[in-house]
């Protein structure tokens, strides 16, 4: 089996360092991310690294108000669906934005969200 060109793990220690990291579809041109398999697009596997910009904007969003097991401390919270200008969307955190600024259509930048030993995806003012 050929190891994968960009892998979920990489895609996550690339961005704890700040880099935003998809993959196209080197067959049909089609852009991930978070890295898949398979191109949904074209079911191919010939993927070429892409280097993000990590700029966007808010497509939707949900403010969380019943936090998970452990993280009661933490709501309210929002989290958001980002498109970012190369075209694909991610889900990330917003930190830095007041809950009542929030919009659709909102300019963002992703910024990572590191705790001890994982890195999540966040989305901070433009
Ligand atoms: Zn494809």
């Amino acid at each position: 089996m050929a190891d994968p060109v960009v892998t979920l793990k990489h895609f996550f220690e690339e961005a704890r360092s700040g880099r935003l990291t998809g993959i196209r579809c080197r067959r049909c041109g089609d852009l991930a991310m978070p890295p898949k398999e398979f191109c949904p697009a074209c079911q191919e596997r010939d993927w070429a690294p892409v280097a993000l910009a990590g700029a966007g904007n808010i497509t939707s969003f949900t403010v969380i108000r019943v936090a998970p097991r452990g993280r009661a401390a933490e709501v309210p919270y929002a989290v958001a669906v980002v498109r970012l200008d190369e075209g694909v969307s991610l889900l990330g955190r917003i930190v830095d934005i007041s809950l009542e600024s929030l919009r659709i259509g909102l300019p963002v930048r992703f910024r990572p969200l590191v705790t001890s030993e994982q890195a999540a995806i966040g989305f901070g003012p433009a």
